[in-house]
């Protein structure tokens, strides 16, 4: 399952910038009081680990392809959207997707606009999109 995967590494990339950021601003906030607590340290494993999440769900993500339009559903590569594509406010299409999937394991194509459910579609190779208009 691509879009697990691809959703795993994302999440995984998130939560290590967020512990990153977190590592980061509890430095400017105790580094004078310092005791013995070696900040830069986890700041720059945080930062590491970071890295490298990012590169593998980039890649993860591009390898999650739309089986209709060959699009990637999970990343947005600045091509137009479909009309009906969602998003929610301050995220694109791509991370609304893959919040999608990690709730409720469907997910909307932002490119041609297609429903997903990858609960329906586990027991076969191609999934069957439903379109719904
Ligand atoms: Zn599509």
């Amino acid at each position: 399952m691509p879009y697990y995967i691809a959703m795993f590494w994302t999440i995984l990339h998130l939560f290590c910038v967020t512990a990153t950021v977190m590592m980061v601003v509890l430095f400017f906030l105790y580094h004078q009081q310092a005791n013995g607590f070696n900040f830069k340290r986890y700041i720059i494993v945080g930062a590491v680990s970071s890295l490298v999440t990012l590169i593998i769900s980039y890649s993860r993500r591009r390898a999650a392809r739309c089986p209709l339009c060959i699009g990637t559903p999970l990343m947005n590569t600045g091509a137009l959207t479909h009309k009906r594509s969602t998003k929610l406010a301050p995220l694109n299409e791509g991370y609304t997707a893959l919040l999608s999937i990690a709730f409720t394991q469907k997910f909307r194509c932002m490119y041609c606009g297609t429903r997903y459910d990858l609960l329906k579609s586990t027991h076969k190779q191609r999934s069957q999109p439903e379109s719904k208009s």
